[in-house]
């Protein structure tokens, strides 16, 4: 039998309450590693690891777009595990569509940018500074979007914030190679989850429906395990030349941008 994929490795994974960063833990569990949830929905988040088993998880309470708390969960990984081989920066949200005319800068753009792009620097930030340290060859991934890629798959501010995250990305990695340590985004496209479901109010079968409608990669209906191996796969050391690089999981969606044909 094969050695699982991730044994003996620790990962921290944000927005992992539900969603692709739920089915992340499950799978990174599966694969032998310690999976410590990062999230503020601390009833769901800690369920999850009641079923995943808690010698093999751990849930803390982190607001990433409060740095300290992000700092905390590293600093309560080291001490509760050792290290961290693993920082899986998943959080994040969609806000409502709205015109540039009428947006508001102060609360909604800024609190996209918090999230999406603040909170992942922050999980980056303090993910990597353990890493050099410690001296360990880590993996850095952080969950883009479809949207980093084109405009007009999500609102402005999200498809700027998705933009930018990859920007972030392929700008540290260079100086982060120097260690040893890589970073990656994986990209999908739209996954039937609490977040795509909730802002637009619909049930998971026509967020389902729509995705493959405008797919080009026929007969597979895209879920967030999809979305999940393509991040166990940068986790892994089977991508380990892979750095500064955006993995879409998308069936070719960004590649074609909107044709149907
Ligand atoms: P989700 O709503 O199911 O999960 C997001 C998780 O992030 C939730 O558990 C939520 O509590 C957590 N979160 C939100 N704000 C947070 C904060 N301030 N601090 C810590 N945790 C916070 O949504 P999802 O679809 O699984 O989204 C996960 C990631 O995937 C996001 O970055 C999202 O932008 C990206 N993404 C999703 C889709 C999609 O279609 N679902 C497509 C492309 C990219």
């Amino acid at each position: 039998m094969s050695k699982p994929r991730l044994e003996g490795k620790v990962a921290i994974i944000t927005g992992a309450a539900s969603g692709i960063g739920e089915a992340a833990a499950r799978l990174f569990a599966e694969n032998g590693a310690i999976v410590i949830i990062a999230d503020i929905q601390d009833e769901m988040g800690n369920q999850i690891v009641a079923s995943i088993g808690p010698e093999k998880a751990s849930y803390r309470h982190c607001d990433v777009r409060d740095e300290e708390q992000v700092k905390d969960t590293v600093a309560y990984t080291l001490e509760k595990y050792g290290k961290l081989d693993i920082m899986y920066s998943n959080a994040g949200i969609l806000g409502l569509p709205c015109s540039i005319l009428e947006m508001d800068l102060a609360d909604q753009f800024n609190n996209i940018m918090a999230i999406n792009l603040r909170g992942a620097a922050a999980a980056i930030k303090h993910g990597a500074r353990v890493m050099v340290e410690r001296k360990i060859l880590g993996s850095i991934i952080c969950t883009a979007s479809v949207s980093a890629s084109i405009g007009g798959a999500g609102p402005h501010s999200y498809t700027a914030s998705k933009h930018a995250l990859v920007g972030l990305i392929r700008s540290v990695s260079g100086e982060l190679g120097k260690y040893g340590i890589r970073i990656n985004c994986v990209s999908p496209y739209a996954v039937a989850t609490p977040m795509t479901c909730s802002v637009y109010n619909l049930d998971p079968s026509t967020i389902e429906a729509s995705s493959s409608a405008l797919s080009h990669l026929k007969g597979i209906v895209l879920k967030a395990r999809h979305v999940a191996e393509a991040a166990l796969f940068l986790a892994s050391d089977e991508s380990a030349y892979i750095s500064g690089h955006n993995l879409t999981v998308d069936g070719a969606f960004s590649v074609f941008n909107n044709v149907t044909s």
